[in-house]
């Protein structure tokens, strides 16, 4: 089956990835692959796959719908959710064998309640003032979870609020320093759960953050979480390097040749300014493909840019091949990653659209078929 859009996924770059951060961590730490929101646009049962039989340590997943989807794939390697799952389907999280994020009292009760044993990851709040138990309700927290004979308190963790948007980490420290407060709290009651705290961002950045495990995210997938994280990168002299794993390409569907003045697209919003050259391409807003784009995004065709004209569509645009002599319909167009000499990056759409490479890749449809290589 050839496809109409389609994005193709190099898995070596990921299993590069992973290699450096298993690097970075060293044998002692386990490695957490963070595949939440479709693998970040990776493909969530295809990319669980490949780092599994990388020999990762633990599966990440923001839902209890994806990691459900990952157990019914046949993939037995530990499972954390790390957002909310409602009261009454904790049971169904249990029974797959899934591990909890648990910070509210409502939660443990619920869990208490239940035949089989439940492993909780206590969730801390340190500073990032979202989901979390506040340092001064721990002990009681930790005291209510092993009261209740059937609870594994199997991690404790806290998340950064501000380690990748700035080259100063001093809020990052004051989290950190909180975190070991938290442990400390644990260590009185007598217990030793897994400790976590690293993204990718504090992973390249900061030993002092791995713990026990790290959660592994926009990185395997060969992003920096920002340029700052770059930067202080490069400061550290650590020389890491990321590689992209994703490709996204599509086909031209028809090519036209429009005068000059003649305004393409719905509100007639950009008229051409000479006799122009037009290609349509499959692909729109439906697709992920952001909007704002429209009349500032490039695509490749024939390894030259060319620029969006008009408006993108909910399942089209269109772009200017003026200076393109030679294209043809089912030409390749590619909309991320590379064409002979040019590339399209991420960042470069997220910039234009003002956000971040993570909300870019995570909005891909997840409809689009994914071709691993
Ligand atoms: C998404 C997420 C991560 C991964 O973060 P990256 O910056 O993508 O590495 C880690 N921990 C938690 C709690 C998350 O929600």
């Amino acid at each position: 089956m050839k496809y109409r859009t389609w994005l193709e996924i190099d898995s070596s770059s990921i299993i590069y990835n992973l290699k450096t951060a298993r690097k970075l961590i060293g044998n002692k730490v386990q490695l957490m692959t963070v595949v939440k929101s479709n693998a970040y646009g990776h493909g969530i049962i295809e990319m669980s796959k490949c780092v599994v039989s990388e020999g990762i340590d633990w599966l990440g997943v923001d839902s209890l719908e994806e990691a459900l989807l990952i157990r019914e794939s046949g993939i037995k390697t530990p499972i954390l959710v790390l957002g909310y799952i409602v009261k009454e389907n904790l049971k169904k999280a249990v029974e797959n064998d899934i591990s909890i994020v648990a910070y509210n009292k409502e939660t443990l009760a619920e869990l208490s309640k239940l035949k089989k044993p439940a492993k909780i990851h206590i969730k801390v709040e340190t500073g990032t003032m979202r989901q979390g138990v506040l340092l001064e309700d721990l002990e009681e927290f930790i005291r209510c979870a092993k009261k209740s004979s059937n609870l594994t308190i199997e991690g404790i963790y806290t998340h950064f609020a501000n380690i990748e948007d700035t080259t100063d980490h001093s809020f990052a420290k004051e989290q950190l320093h909180k975190f070991n407060q938290a442990l400390q709290i644990a260590k009185e009651l007598k217990i030793k759960p897994l400790a976590h705290t690293a993204c990718s961002a504090a992973l390249i950045l900061f030993p002092e953050t791995h713990f026990d495990l790290v959660r592994f995210g926009i990185s395997m997938y060969g992003y920096w979480s920002s340029p700052q994280t770059f930067i202080s990168s490069r400061e550290k002299k650590n020389n890491i390097e990321l590689k992209t794993a994703l490709s996204w390409k599509s086909v031209i569907a028809q090519i036209k040749n429009v005068k000059s003045s003649t305004p393409v697209g719905y509100g007639l919003m950009e008229k051409t300014n000479q006799d122009t050259k037009i290609a349509i391409v499959p692909v729109g807003y439906w697709d992920g493909y952001d909007r704002k784009l429209s009349s500032v995004g490039n695509v490749l065709v024939g390894g030259k840019r060319c620029k969006i004209i008009g408006r993108i569509c909910m399942n089209m645009l269109m772009v200017d091949i003026n200076h393109l002599p030679n294209v043809k319909v089912e030409d390749e167009v590619v909309l991320i990653g590379r064409q002979d000499e040019e590339n399209i990056t991420v960042e470069e759409l997220a910039q234009k659209v003002g956000t971040i490479n993570y909300e870019i890749i995570t909005r891909i449809n997840p409809l689009i078929p994914r071709i691993y290589i």
